[in-house]
């Protein structure tokens, strides 16, 4: 694919009189030093193109290298000395093999990067790790299609094996609900007991998760189970995650460029979880749009949402907490990713 057909950097890369307000107050209260643990880059060249990524929010900032990051992290957080773990674009449609390259080449110190694996080579995988500098391991559910639905079935045992060993910890993002899904990830922390494992998003691959305190609960006992905070807009989770897991498990992720869709995640009555923007991105489905679109009239980024959810909920469990602030944002992920 030589050319994306679309481009909404003007639009996505400025910010609205309220979220500068918001920016202005979630500054006040940011630390100084942040790492952030989840965030991506890509760049055209490195698409073969799949009519499922190209349906998929994911596509939206497809031509995101670590310049416009670096400009990004300014716009995000002036002033601010930000480090970052980069992670590849995971989806389905993208040449890993390239993105490994691209990424072994460009991303150098202060940031750190994690490989992609390919699920079914086992020992390109573990080559493209010792051949770096990588501080991780990602794979993930949808570098397929239809997706994988077991850990095992992407993140393969010889692999896990190789990371235990070689102390690379792993970023999984779950593939199906946590809830149905807390057996497999007991057996993954039996079977690679010193294996570091973060889940990405909190463990959420959905926002709406009905007992998600009970469902952390049934996994809290494995100390190698961190998580990073990427995108998680309910503060109900980020408040249950805290309570069960403390606050030196909880790693800052941005999930960008991601981040920089302006929605309003909402229930469909026939869809279930959905995102409605005002905005026509080429991934809006023209009658949801039409439907449900006024939702999101006034939806700021979805970054400003995820923080002031991220604020509310550790404001109320740990008011007024520096040394809190400090792990979250900073020590957890210089701990876990070696930055
Ligand atoms: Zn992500």
């Amino acid at each position: 694919m030589e050319k994306l057909k679309w481009n909404y950097e003007k639009y996505s890369f400025s910010l609205t009189r309220s979220e500068v307000k918001l920016r202005e107050q979630l500054l006040y209260w940011l630390p100084e030093k942040i790492i952030d643990s989840h965030s991506h880059i890509n760049v055209p060249n490195l698409i073969t193109s799949h009519d499922f990524l190209l349906s998929h929010p994911a596509s939206t900032f497809l031509d995101f290298d670590l310049k416009k990051s670096t400009k990004l992290n300014q716009i995000l957080f002036p002033g601010r000395f930000v480090k970052s773990l980069f992670i590849p674009c995971p989806f389905v449609g993208i040449d890993f093999y390239s993105s490994n390259k691209y990424f072994k080449k460009q991303i150098n110190q202060p940031d750190r990067f994690a490989i992609m694996g390919i699920p079914d080579e086992v020992d390109y995988t573990v080559k493209a790790i010792k051949s770096s500098k990588c501080a991780a391991l990602k794979m993930y559910p949808w570098q397929t299609f239809p997706p994988y639905s077991h850990i095992y079935d992407f993140f393969r045992p010889e692999i896990l094996e190789f990371c235990q060993n070689n102390k690379t910890p792993i970023i999984l993002h779950l593939p199906r609900r946590i809830e149905e899904i807390t057996n497999e990830v007991k057996q993954l922390m039996i079977d690679f007991p010193k294996l570091i494992v973060v889940l990405a998003h909190l463990g959420v691959p959905s926002y709406e998760s009905k007992n998600i305190e009970k469902d952390y609960r049934e996994i809290k006992k494995y100390p190698n189970l961190f998580f990073d905070t990427a995108l998680v807009i309910s503060s109900l989770i980020i408040g249950s995650a805290l309570k069960v897991f403390g606050y030196e498990r909880l790693l800052f992720g941005t999930d960008a460029p991601i981040n920089m869709i302006r929605g309003i995640l909402y229930q469909n009555p026939q869809l279930g979880e959905r995102m409605a923007s005002a905005y026509p991105y080429h991934w809006v489905d023209y009658n949801e749009y039409v439907e449900y679109g006024y939702l999101a009239k006034n939806a700021t980024h979805l970054h400003w949402q995820a923080l002031l959810s991220l604020r509310e909920a550790i404001e109320k469990m740990y008011p007024r907490c520096k040394s809190v602030l400090d792990s979250i944002f900073f020590k957890n992920a210089k701990n876990v990713y070696f930055f």
